[in-house]
């Protein structure tokens, strides 16, 4: 088993805001060797801190489809570094043969069952992000932090 986890997850401070949103089972897979970091929008050439983003007029698969963008709260169009990082994330997951990844919810690149609507105003709307859509497609199972104790239940693991 290798899993592919979101950085923050792993307590890495590369949130937009420059904090993370650790999981203390996750770091201890990472110490244990069983997890690698990843964190999409580092990869699509963002830094910490930036800029809030949202996806607006879809959901992530409808950013691959050129239906939807992914727009920071100032207005400018970062589309294409969001799919940027979601390439390098899956090019990542290749190279390390994750077989399950868990990343956090609610990002526009991350998120696997909600992310926000894209106004702005806190709205969550059910749907995935721009790299968990990719990942997706690519076979990939994709779980939320939230849902990895009993995953790793059902697989008979303690971390
Ligand atoms: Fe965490 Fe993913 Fe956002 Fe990076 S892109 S900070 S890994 S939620």
């Amino acid at each position: 088993m290798k899993l592919l986890v979101s950085s923050c997850l792993a307590g890495l401070k590369v949130r937009y805001n420059g904090t993370d949103s650790l999981d203390t089972t996750i770091r201890d897979l990472v110490e244990q060797g069983i997890a690698v970091t990843v964190c999409p929008e580092l990869l699509g050439g963002f830094t910490t801190p930036r800029e809030p983003a949202e996806i607006v007029g879809g959901l992530g698969d409808d950013v691959w489809s050129g239906g939807a963008q992914v727009i920071e709260k100032s207005g400018r169009d970062v589309t294409d570094m969001y799919r940027r990082g979601a390439l390098v994330t899956v090019e990542l997951a290749r190279k390390h043969n994750a077989t399950h990844i868990v990343l956090k919810e609610g990002s526009p690149s991350c998120g696997s069952s909600f992310i926000y609507d894209g106004t702005f105003q806190n709205t969550k709307q059910s749907g995935y992000g721009v790299t968990t859509a990719l990942l997706r497609r690519e076979g990939y199972e994709v779980l939320a932090e939230h849902e990895l104790a009993e995953w790793l239940q059902s697989k008979n693991f303690r971390a």
